[in-house]
């Protein structure tokens, strides 16, 4: 007893938080559109990629 580590607080994390589209932008859209497009492919790899490119679009023009 007393070695308790059973994960409690675990079920609300949100394990890979994604970067989210401007509204009315064109190229977060394109972005988000080739990132959606590259899942329901089966290319999490291209996911991730776009998730990358999002953020630093993000970045650099949502500043
Ligand atoms: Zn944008």
């Amino acid at each position: 007893m007393g070695t308790d580590d059973s994960p409690q607080s675990y079920t609300l994390a949100e394990p890979n938080p994604e970067p989210s589209p401007v509204p009315g932008c064109a190229e977060c859209l394109a972005i988000a559109v080739r990132r959606r497009n590259a899942r329901s492919g089966g290319d999490f790899s291209g996911a991730s990629d776009a998730n990358v490119v999002l953020m630093t679009h993000l970045s650099e023009d949502h500043q």
